[in-house]
């Protein structure tokens, strides 16, 4: 928790400190501590007017209010905000690979993924992708033998004539 920059802190000390000690003191029930302080929810819900929604969550207010956030976040792949709420308090938007990622959609097509999924299947089969294991290989040939009667089934007889 950086409180020397924090924009809130910055606002009014002493709610931001009263925050950050309920955080501490009560890590499971924190929420319950924050909703009896009538002055403190009314200035959560003031000072982060972003997150006036009734979507957003206590905890995305929460989450904005400590780490000092004025604004959504950018997704890493297409860089639009990430107007959904956090996960958890801790994770944030990130993911629990510490990505993070407007939609499903982005966290598919991201480079970061694409490398995380080839060492992931490196580690597995020392290859980077699933297609190029023995296991594969054979498997693959295998299905070619039976129902084309070759290894490689591009190479059949029904393949070629496919073909012209
Ligand atoms: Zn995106």
């Amino acid at each position: 928790m950086v409180t020397n920059n924090n924009p809130y802190c910055q606002l009014d000390q002493l709610k931001f400190k009263t925050l950050c000690e309920i955080l501490e003191n009560h890590p499971r029930s924190y929420q319950c501590f924050i909703k009896k302080d009538t002055e403190l929810i009314a200035w959560i819900s003031r000072v982060v007017p972003q997150l006036s929604d009734p979507y957003y969550t206590l905890n995305t207010k929460i989450f904005w209010i400590i780490n000092g956030l004025t604004d959504f976040p950018a997704c890493e792949e297409c860089q639009s905000p990430i107007k959904r709420n956090v996960a958890a308090l801790k994770l944030g938007y990130k993911s629990r690979k510490g990505s993070c990622f407007c939609s499903h959609a982005c966290a598919v097509s991201s480079s970061k993924t694409l490398s995380y999924r080839r060492a992931t299947c490196i580690d597995k089969y020392g290859v980077d992708s699933f297609t190029k294991t023995e296991w594969f290989a054979e498997k693959f040939e295998q299905t070619s033998m039976d129902r084309y009667g070759v290894k490689n089934a591009g190479g059949s007889k029904q393949a070629l004539e496919k073909q012209i």
